[in-house]
């Protein structure tokens, strides 16, 4: 075993639950009690950080849920200015470079839910006025969009869905379809209006969650251009939750020439880590089993960094 620093270690990941966290239970963005924070995701040798906006909807009143989207990208907006030193909020590829530049942590921001918006298509607006690059169709609720993995599972998009995926990649906001129904993803990806991502979602054949991807649904984001963000969620692990299983994983993947699609998508504060893990900090073991396992160093910063850029920027 090597004993990589985090130093030398760029990372870009397509998905925490953290500033959730932040605006429900006063964690500080800059150190948190959880599995993320500005602080320890500068010490990577670059970072970029997608920043979901995450609510239950069945823990709000009916109506509630997109103020409670405005108070959480305010969180975003004030945990951003209040670190200025430690990260800066990013867009574009150039607002990315901009910020490892300056030596900072690029943030971005996705929305997990389209309730959050009220599953409206016209407020994506807003949503792109933010800044936000990414939105999940659904979260674990059935909304008025689609089905997801644990709700309706048969249900696809309805037409409000297909309207509001057009909308959103006319606006510049990629459909994240981690969650979404079997059926809803192949409803997107017949759309083929452009990259799909799954921001944190695993193989099925090696895991058999329904909230992991088949071949097939693999093969089509790859084919669309995105980018599939390995999961460091116990269940979606599988296996004895050792990095031997995440390896099968990533394995899995780059048969199905993954190379350029495969990026990371941990589940930060929203989930129970696997390979009894704390946090980002333990990511260089990911890094350090991948290239014992023979995966050249070049392989490993598509996965760590490149290949979201790639999408993102
Ligand atoms: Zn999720």
């Amino acid at each position: 075993m090597s004993d990589t620093p985090m130093g030398a270690i760029p990372f870009f990941d397509g998905h925490c639950d953290t500033v959730s966290r932040c605006a429900h239970i006063g964690w500080s963005l800059r150190e948190a009690q959880g599995q993320l924070d500005l602080v320890r995701l500068s010490r990577f040798k670059k970072a970029a950080q997608v920043f979901a906006i995450f609510a239950d909807a069945a823990k709000f009143p009916a109506g509630a849920l997109f103020d409670e989207c405005r108070k959480q990208h305010d969180t975003f907006g004030r945990e951003l200015s209040e670190n200025a030193g430690l990260a800066v909020r990013c867009r574009t590829g150039a607002d990315i470079a901009g910020a490892h530049a300056a030596g900072k942590v690029a943030a971005l921001l996705s929305i997990e839910g389209a309730e959050l918006l009220d599953c409206d298509p016209e407020k994506l607006e807003t949503a792109a006025a933010w800044g936000v690059r990414l939105i999940n169709i659904t979260w674990n609720h059935v909304n008025a969009l689609s089905g997801t993995n644990v709700e309706a599972t048969d249900k696809g998009l309805t037409d409000r869905g297909r309207v509001f995926v057009r909308e959103a990649y006319a606006r510049g906001i990629l459909p994240d379809v981690s969650h979404l129904s079997d059926a809803g993803f192949w409803d997107v990806a017949e759309m083929g209006l452009g990259p799909i991502v799954a921001s944190h979602s695993n193989a099925r054949a090696v895991c058999g969650h329904p909230r992991n991807l088949t071949d097939d649904m693999f093969r089509a984001v790859r084919d669309s251009g995105g980018a599939v963000g390995l999961n460091m969620y116990e269940d979606f692990i599988g296996g004895a939750h050792t990095l031997s299983d995440a390896v099968r994983h990533v394995d899995h993947f780059m048969a199905l020439d993954g190379e350029k699609t495969l990026a990371l998508g941990g589940d930060w504060d929203g989930c129970e880590l696997a390979f009894g893990w704390r946090g980002v900090q333990d990511l260089p073991a990911l890094w350090d089993a991948l290239a014992d396992r023979g995966y050249d160093r070049g392989t490993l910063e598509d996965i760590f960094f490149n290949n979201w850029l790639r999408v993102l920027g």
